[in-house]
């Protein structure tokens, strides 16, 4: 039977219907080990009672009003956020949140907010190679992967491209146009490259000295996931705006963008909008995921799992590097197709995918237990053991 739904993805082998911390179920009955949280979304497990009892009190008390009217919670999850991001808890928040619905939208809304900022002919926004930023036109445009601009020619101009974790290649392609430079903190979809502390101490002297902002996009390491609550936070430097969603619903869509208020301010009513965001709904979601994550401090759970996940990872015959930072981790396999990996993985009852040709990427929840590591960690031998004859 031919599908209903578009080709956007590669035909899926498995469908789940059930899922329980970092388990999963398929229609089959057969049990499965989430080790990639629907990428990096399902921070603290499938159906986290927390969650989901905020999510059916809100349905039977407000759902929507639209954004013409005040709603109680947006406002309270801002502030959470921005306490998490700047480390300051004082009575005026440091920036300020506009809400949206997934990581494309935050970023768009970043690009949108850098270029009123700028003003007219100051509205580049430069980012890396290997970036990921969306599929929207203009964050795919900010994605530095060129063969995935190819087929969507023309795209908005205002993008600029340069070489990863290269400060001298982001001096020199900058002129009066430029408004902003755009990074993660760790590429995630390009293959779980952490940034060093020194690149990101130099892009942010470079903006201070040039005027721009230095966005930081944290839809893929934002909340806890790796081992700090936003990735930026390893790197010692505190960016102007911050994007983020994938976690900050647990399975609910909802995106963000932070920016520090004076940037903000750049914002008047009427340039920017979303019907859905900042819905009491997504917001209750995330309220009840921030306070969660707080009292179980989930930063911490990171940087333990990922400390042991890592080092398991390390001595398993097949893999020839472990890299990334807390529970964002990419296995560099040795000689090994990642694809057929992944592939005998979920045979094998663990959800993994291949980030790239040759890495696997696992990103379980942060409430991932010692014995679940240990399991996956056994499947994981198993499979490359079969992978390297097959190979
Ligand atoms: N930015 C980063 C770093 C991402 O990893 C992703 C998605 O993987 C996005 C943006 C796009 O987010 P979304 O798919 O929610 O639009």
């Amino acid at each position: 039977m031919s599908s209903p739904l578009m080709s956007t993805y590669a035909p899926p082998r498995v469908m789940f219907v059930r899922g329980e911390g970092t388990q999963l179920w398929d229609d089959k009955g057969k049990r499965y080990l989430d080790f990639l949280s629907g990428l990096a979304v399902t921070s603290l497990g499938h159906s986290h009672p927390a969650v989901a009892e905020a999510l059916y009190a809100q349905a039977k008390t407000l759902l929507h009003t639209s954004n013409l009217f005040a709603t109680p919670i947006a406002p309270e999850v801002a502030t959470t956020i921005d306490a998490l991001i700047t480390g300051e808890d004082g009575d005026e928040t440091i920036g300020q949140v506009f809400f949206c619905n997934s990581g494309a939208e935050a970023n768009e809304c970043a690009i949108k907010l850098a270029r009123k900022w700028g003003g007219r002919g100051r509205h580049v926004v430069v980012s890396a190679y290997g970036s990921f930023h969306g599929r929207t036109l203009a964050t795919l445009h900010a994605t530095g992967q060129p063969a995935k601009h190819e087929v969507f020619w023309p795209l908005p101009e205002g993008f600029r491209h340069v070489a990863w974790c290269d400060p001298d290649a982001l001096e020199a392609a900058l002129d009066p146009s430029v408004s902003a430079v755009l990074l993660e903190p760790v590429q995630g979809e390009g293959g779980v490259n952490p940034a060093t502390a020194e690149y990101f101490a130099a892009v942010r002297r470079i903006c201070d000295e040039r005027g721009l902002l230095f966005m930081v996009d944290e839809v893929q390491t934002g909340f806890a996931r790796t081992g700090r609550w936003f990735g930026f936070q390893h790197m010692g430097v505190r960016p102007d705006v911050v994007t983020m969603a994938k976690a900050l619903g647990n399975g609910v869509p909802i995106g963000a963008c932070w920016a520090r208020r004076d940037v903000a301010a750049a914002f008047v009513p009427g340039d920017h909008a979303t019907t859905f965001g900042g819905t009491p709904l997504a917001t209750s979601a995330a309220r009840a995921v921030l306070a969660e994550m707080r009292r179980i401090d989930a930063p911490a759970l990171a940087r333990a799992a990922g400390a042991r996940l890592t080092e398991q990872l390390s001595s398993v015959a097949g893999v020839k590097e472990v890299r990334g930072l807390g529970l964002l981790i990419a296995v560099e396999l040795d000689g090994i197709d990642a694809k057929v990996a992944a592939d005998l993985a979920l045979d094998n009852g663990l959800v993994v995918n291949a980030v790239t040709a040759s890495a696997l990427r696992l990103a379980p929840p942060l409430t991932v237990s010692d014995e679940e590591i240990d399991e996956a960690v056994r499947i994981l031998t198993g499979v490359l053991a079969e992978a390297s004859q097959a190979a």
